[in-house]
């Protein structure tokens, strides 16, 4: 025993093999025809992006940027915008990639199984992977747009950011002067309801619900998980912690998404391949 270590190295000494129950899992996702996939926070994390409820994310470790998260205080207060304004311009989804998680949905795309991603992700890392933009859904919206509070003008992001490195510390709209937050649903801020009724609908017509990385706390994205159930859909949970949906699962599978995915989705389908 080497004194050294830190708990992470002995974590990774420990890693184990592939989840229990993984090949039966995959034998599954093989033969959906109709995937929703619905993603958290935890298939970002291996492309650099902290989540913010887990052990180490941003929110449990500092709970004053939760408060200053909160949409009555960007609205209410110029100084809580101005941090959030320096916050954005060097936010880590900037230099972020997709890595293999997101690659393989893309792969279900591919094979013609996917039938819709629901994500609680703000990164669009899903369509820089290359997934159909039609087929995202993005539940809690995007930070790569901006969106005005008064008057919803909705441009890209780096238009705003490059008006704030030239000195506008709260950049108001161009069109009408209002306030400007990134396109994202801020905490006290209300869901869009047709965004959450397209989620809703596609998870009641999928065949398999396939949930990565979310702790399927939030609301009412994790309702996904039991309509898709009640529509008689199976539903696999991939996780790197217990879920607050594990009951419905009839795979469940604890372990690390990037390398779990692969082995979900890339196991050889026994019919299709090298015939479309
Ligand atoms: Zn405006």
């Amino acid at each position: 025993m080497r004194n050294n270590q830190s708990m992470d190295d002995l974590l990774d000494g420990m890693a184990p093999g592939p989840p229990v129950g993984v090949e039966a899992a995959a034998e599954r996702v093989a033969a959906a025809e109709r995937i929703v996939v619905l993603t958290g926070a935890g298939i970002s994390t291996d492309s650099g992006i902290p989540d913010f409820r887990g052990p180490k994310g941003v929110w449990t470790r500092n709970p004053g940027a939760e408060k200053a998260a909160t949409i009555q205080n960007y609205l209410a207060d110029a100084a809580v915008r101005r941090a959030a304004w320096l916050n954005r311009l060097d936010t880590p989804v900037w230099t972020a990639a997709p890595n293999r998680g997101h690659r393989c949905i893309v792969e279900l795309e591919r094979r013609g199984q996917l039938h819709a991603v629901v994500t609680q992700n703000i990164d669009e890392l899903h369509q820089q992977a290359g997934t159909d933009p039609d087929k995202v859904i993005e539940v809690h919206g995007t930070v790569r747009w901006t969106r005005c509070w008064d008057c919803s003008d909705r441009r890209p992001m780096p238009e705003t950011l490059d008006r704030v490195r030239a000195g506008e510390a709260d950049p108001p709209c161009l069109v009408c002067g209002g306030i400007l937050k990134s396109d994202t649903i801020s905490f006290g801020q209300s869901l869009v309801p047709a965004v959450i009724d397209r989620a809703l609908r596609v998870s009641d017509e999928c065949d398999l619900l396939l949930a990565i990385g979310s702790t399927l706390s939030v609301y009412p994205a994790a309702n996904c998980v039991p309509v898709a159930k009640r529509a008689g859909a199976g539903v696999v949970i991939v996780n790197g912690q217990p879920t607050e949906m594990d009951r419905f699962a009839d795979h469940l599978l604890i372990g690390q998404i990037a390398d779990v995915l692969p082995l979900l989705v890339s196991g050889d389908r026994k019919a299709g391949d090298g015939n479309t």
